[in-house]
């Protein structure tokens, strides 16, 4: 029989009836496949929990009160929706209150030392995973089915120490998910395991990241080499362009594995790059499905070679709240050093750089960095590089947006460039700024931010990405 992993997003669990629902899908398909189930976190509990740990530092005993008694009714709620063996029910209640029990502790240890650290942040982070997997066991229980439910931890996830953003050490997880997991689907069991959430070596709970939960997945999917991996969320598959700005926008059937991290990147609904790592090593492809629309057969994510080479560009996106700095001075000409100059400043100074463009004429770079850091990346720039030789000048516009045409039919294909700018031209709209990086994958390009949408709107339009 195949193997897949199916992996729901805190959204297709917010509620005891959606739970319900993604329980009758897991029963659906293992009819036909063994399951592994990955689930995130109650919608918005993740946030909460953050905040929570926030105020306990705070030693707001209130606040914590509160909290545990919001958060104990949100799980017994979803649990006595979700199942309906009285049983299955009790059981499942019961271990939430114990962990609530437990979460209350970690909080009020926090709010007594006043301390929070990312090691004990991520311990109170992970009680949203560890709350939300045993309801959803549950829920597939009641439908008749075997399941059991495992933490990141107790199925074998083994990260290093970088809380919050932890990395998984491949070779001994694969290792131990083999051994604690694969057994179960060959006694069809259908194993239950938190996203998002591990342990190191010593067992020290740690955190994937937030999105987390689709590394989980993948993961998975790559040590026990599924055949697909399934990533349930609320849309119905990655779209040629925002439906908002686009209406007749269409769903993508394929994409490859780099050019679903060019739309991850670009802020669209797949997955978080670093989740691609897993599958990619080991070509297993991954599926974006929708959950309430389960005919739909979403876009499937594989290797190059399996996805289709279709037009040049695939997908148009439009990245808001941006800000575009310009700094130059003659100074820069031909000195070695000069951009990393202007890199590190801003790197040292935590603002990450979303883009950049520099001419061959050395004189002045261009950066892009969110909107919200604009202040603070100017600063760091002025104060750093003003005066000193090198630097004659540092602008700014904070009215701007990125524009990336995203496919991988781009690459060594004549003309495409041309015919993206052409379009714009036609519009009569002025590019600020362009960069393409020689993987040819994407074409990013700042305008006018009360541009952004018609540009869209336009690329869509030349590339006819509607009739995909
Ligand atoms: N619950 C975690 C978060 O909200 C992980 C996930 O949902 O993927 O970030
Ligand atoms: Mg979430």
């Amino acid at each position: 029989m195949k193997k897949i992993v199916m992996k729901f997003g805190g959204s297709s669990v917010a509620t005891g009836e959606k739970i319900r629902h993604v329980a009758s899908l897991v029963a659906n398909a293992a009819k036909d496949y063994c399951v592994v189930v990955v689930v995130s976190a109650l919608d918005e509990v993740t946030d909460e929990l953050g905040e929570a740990a926030e105020q306990a530092q705070k030693a707001k005993q209130d606040y914590i009160q509160n909290f545990k008694q919001r958060i104990l009714e949100i799980h017994l709620t979803a649990s006595s929706k979700a199942i309906k063996d009285k049983q299955v029910k009790k059981e499942v209640q019961q271990a939430i209150e114990k962990k609530v029990d437990e979460l209350e502790k970690v909080l009020t240890g926090i709010s007594y030392v006043r301390e929070l650290t990312p090691k004990s942040r991520d311990y109170v982070l992970s009680f949203g995973e560890r709350l939300s997997a045993p309801i959803v066991c549950g829920a597939i229980r009641d439908l008749k089915l075997e399941s059991q439910c495992f933490t990141g931890k107790e199925a074998g996830i083994v990260t290093d120490s970088n809380f919050g953003e932890a990395t998984p050490l491949m070779n001994v997880t694969t290792h131990q998910l083999k051994e604690r997991i694969e057994p179960l689907l060959e006694k069809k069991v259908i194993p239950v395991v938190t996203g998002y959430i591990a342990a190191t070596q010593d067992g020290v709970v740690t955190t994937l990241g937030r999105g987390g939960s689709d590394y989980t997945a993948t993961l998975l999917g790559a040590a026990l080499a599924v055949d697909e991996v399934w990533i349930w969320t609320d849309v119905d598959g990655l779209m040629t362009a925002d439906p908002k700005i686009v209406p007749n926008a269409k769903m993508l059937p394929e994409l490859s594995y780099q050019e679903a991290a060019e739309m991850a990147i670009f802020g669209a609904k797949a997955m978080h790059p670093r989740a691609l790592e897993p599958i990619i090593k080991e070509k297993v492809p991954a599926r974006i499905r929708n959950v309430f629309n389960p005919e739909n057969h979403g876009t499937l994510i594989s290797s190059e070679t399996m996805a289709k080479r279709t037009d040049a560009v695939k997908a148009v996106a439009l990245i808001k709240d941006v800000a575009m700095i310009n700094v130059s001075g003659a100074g820069m000409v031909g000195a070695p050093g000069s951009y990393a100059k202007v890199l590190d400043v801003l790197g040292r100074s935590g603002i990450n750089v979303m883009m950049i463009s520099a001419a061959a004429s050395e004189g002045n770079i261009s950066l892009v960095v969110r909107r919200n850091l604009l202040g603070r990346a100017l600063s760091a720039l002025e104060i750093a590089l003003l005066g000193r030789g090198l630097v004659s000048d540092i602008t700014s516009e904070d009215d701007v947006c990125v524009i990336a045409a995203i496919g991988a039919g781009m690459k060594g294909t004549l003309g495409v460039a041309s015919r993206v700018f052409t379009t714009v031209s036609k519009k009569r709209i002025n590019i600020r700024m362009i960069a393409q990086g020689s993987s040819e994958l994407n074409i990013s390009f700042v305008v006018k931010e009360a541009d952004g949408m018609a540009v869209v709107r336009a690329i869509h339009e030349e590339f006819k990405l509607d009739k995909t």
